[in-house]
């Protein structure tokens, strides 16, 4: 992928756009104005981890989490959005301990934990750890805590603050949109196609995957996750 994609994403607590590197200052403070507004009589407030996911150095999220919620909805939501082609196996690594679906279906050779576990249980502010989806053809992602609140959201919740916009990477013919990704010749950078230069491209459009905001685009049988991202 071209080094210049520019990658920005909507916040979505106010609808406003920012650059990658701006996003997390911003929701902290557009956070803090909505907490303002709350009526703290009527609304329960419930502990929450502000979390980034990164797919990719251009397909990152932002998730607040209630602490109730488990390693299994993280997980589902990543498969929802990013991720699912065909049930394959994921897991978390944290702090050296993995916990992962396989466990949870008798299936590991490993010694892995369940992912049932609550985030509350599992995470600090500040800490870093790692998803791991498909052991074949691998997407990684990386998450950082980046902060604990409250918020008066479900006890057991998780939303999307702000996501990457999709990306405009160009077709390698024509620089036009691309639309389809080729999985022979993405390996080498190469495989982004519009839909005129994929009629004429050499691999045929039997290899061809949609070009689809994710950083799983091109890979497996991947075509694109839930547009619907609310848990
Ligand atoms: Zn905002
Ligand atoms: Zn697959
Ligand atoms: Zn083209
Ligand atoms: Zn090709």
């Amino acid at each position: 992928m071209a080094t210049k994609v520019k990658s920005e994403g909507k916040c979505r607590l106010c609808g406003k756009k920012f650059s990658k590197g701006a996003m997390a200052n911003h929701l902290r403070s557009c956070r803090e104005k909505s907490t303002a507004k709350w009526d703290t009589k009527t609304q329960r407030k419930t502990r929450t981890f502000h979390i980034v996911v990164e797919g990719s150095p251009y397909h990152w999220l932002h998730v607040e989490a209630s602490a109730e919620v488990t390693l299994a909805d993280l997980d589902n939501l990543l498969r929802r959005i990013w991720l699912e082609c065909c049930g394959h196996c994921s897991d978390f690594e944290i702090e050296g301990t993995r916990y992962s679906g396989a466990s949870d279906m008798g299936w590991s050779e490993f010694d892995d934990e369940s992912m049932d576990k609550r985030l509350g249980n599992v995470l600090r502010k500040g800490m870093k750890f790692r998803h791991t989806y498909d052991y074949g053809t691998t997407t990684e992602c990386q998450l950082r805590v980046v902060s604990e609140g409250a918020a008066p959201v479900k006890k057991r919740s998780v939303q999307i603050l702000a996501r990457n916009e999709p990306l405009d990477i160009p077709c390698i013919e024509c620089d036009k949109p691309a639309r389809h990704v080729c999985t022979e010749c993405m390996w080498d950078g190469e495989g982004w196609l519009c839909d005129d230069c994929l009629d004429k491209h050499e691999c045929g459009d039997e290899m061809a995957l949609p070009a689809v905001n994710s950083p799983r685009a091109g890979m497996c049988a991947y075509t694109g996750g839930d547009e619907d991202e609310e848990f």
